[in-house]
């Protein structure tokens, strides 16, 4: 399958790879990784060797480097810190793929990754790799089946989003306004705001770091109450807007951004009583509950993109060694678009 191209099969550099080396207190600092030159793994039999050449940073891998159990195993102290990354398939021991094929898996943090073809999807020849991390990926399939899924929204409805302006937020309001709701955003600063409301087709947007309350300006904002709340944030913003939700409103909690990098056992939410008197239900995800089902949101987006009612943007931070700093940006907020790093 895929494009045979040429190849010499030379693995030229060094493996660049980035490993956890400490379990972070709070924020992860650079000193919490460890960045190591070795040889090229070779790929063992039904194995494929990938280049990698964009690599996603993702607000979960903090819950990652946590010795805690979660949805997935915490990364290993002196393991390579796990990541979704695209890739061209550089050598093969496998007839799943062909050298020269892009390649979406866990290819970690690492310049070379060597998998068991089983484990890696193919990516269209044609398409701009980054799509496949982005709203053609876990991004975009996050917000299809979040939003249509677990919140069923119907025409008309009020359909609040907080980290509006992120990769996964972006496009649950796109997908809101194509199933004929109005979408409410809230974002932190000016310029995110306005690319939401101008670009992305926000009806309207919040700047939660503007001075003001945030429960007025949302009741401004949303004057017929909140049918369906979208929560990338949690915290404050999660107990704000369950103060607006209107009778069967379904809140969908996507993730909690701002509790992630807590040192303190978090609050759960005082306001949660509204769920009950609103007969309202709230439902959390993962994306891999799905994943007998990408292929269906991958149609509905893939069909959304090429009929250009999708917006999307993307970050993209130069050099594997920048990643433990580039993760930062998704917990200040100075990412501007999907964070991705460019390896190659
Ligand atoms: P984003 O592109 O949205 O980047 C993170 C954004 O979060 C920042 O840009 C910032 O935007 C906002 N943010 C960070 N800290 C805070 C804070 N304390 N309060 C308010 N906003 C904050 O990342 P993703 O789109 O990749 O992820 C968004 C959410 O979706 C995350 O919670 C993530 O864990 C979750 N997710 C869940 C999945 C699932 O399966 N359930 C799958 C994928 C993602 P701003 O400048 O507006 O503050």
């Amino acid at each position: 399958m895929g494009r045979r191209r040429w190849y010499s099969g030379r693995v030229s550099e060094s493996n660049l790879q980035i490993l956890l080396k400490k379990r972070p207190v709070g924020a992860a600092r650079e000193s919490d990784f460890e960045v190591r030159e070795a040889a090229p793994p070779d790929p063992g039999d039904g194995e494929v060797l990938v280049r990698q050449r964009f690599m996603s940073l993702d607000p979960a891998m903090r819950g990652w480097m946590n010795d805690r159990r979660s949805y997935v195993p915490p990364v290993g102290l002196g393991d390579v810190m796990r990541a979704y990354g695209v890739g061209e398939v550089i050598r093969t021991r496998s007839d799943s793929f062909a050298e020269g094929d892009l390649v979406l898996g866990l290819l970690g943090w690492q310049r070379y990754a060597a998998l068991e073809a089983r484990h890696l999807q193919p990516v269209p020849a044609g398409i701009d790799p980054k799509l496949a991390l982005g709203p053609l990926g876990m991004t975009g399939i996050t917000a299809y089946f979040g939003l249509l899924d677990i919140a069923r929204p119907t025409a008309g409805d009020t359909v609040l989003v907080s980290g509006a302006a992120g990769a996964v937020g972006s496009m649950v309001g796109q997908i809101a306004k194509i199933e004929g709701c109005r979408a409410v955003g809230i974002a932190g600063g000016e310029e995110k705001c306005r690319w939401l409301l101008d670009e992305v087709g926000y009806d309207a947007v919040i700047d939660y770091k503007a001075p003001g309350n945030l429960y007025a300006k949302l009741a401004e904002a949303c004057p017929s109450g909140v049918d369906v709340f979208f929560d990338n944030v949690g915290g404050e913003t999660l107990d704000t807007a369950l103060r607006l939700i209107n009778r069967r409103a379904r809140v969908v909690i996507c993730g909690a951004i701002s509790i992630y990098n807590a040192t303190e056992r978090p609050e759960g939410p005082a306001n949660y009583l509204h769920l009950l008197v609103k007969s309202a239900r709230m439902e959390c995800f993962i994306v891999l509950d799905f994943k007998d089902r990408y292929s269906e949101a991958l149609a509905a987006l893939g069909e959304w993109l090429a009929a250009g009612r999708l917006v999307y943007r993307f970050h993209v931070v130069d050099g594997l060694e920048n990643a433990p700093s580039a993760l930062g940006m998704l917990f200040d907020g100075s990412n501007h678009g999907k964070l991705l790093i460019r390896v190659d």
